[in-house]
């Protein structure tokens, strides 16, 4: 019998600081990955500062820094 698969489930959560939503910036962002020019848990790197989000509920657009 094959071993069962076990997948990494990475979130990426910050607020927003007009709306105060909090969600997972991975999770709403479909092509998240597609133009990243980061790796997963990669943080206080070039490519992970002032990193340019939209909030989903109400697209105020602003800069996080990543943390891990
Ligand atoms: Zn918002």
């Amino acid at each position: 019998m094959a071993n069962q698969e076990a997948v990494w489930d990475i979130t990426l959560h910050t607020e927003c600081p007009s709306c105060e939503e909090y969600f997972d910036i991975i999770k709403s962002q479909d092509d998240f990955w597609v133009d990243a020019r980061f790796g997963a848990c990669e943080h206080s790197t070039k490519a992970t500062i002032g990193v340019d989000v939209e909030c989903p509920e109400c697209g105020h657009e602003f800069k996080v820094d990543f943390s891990y």
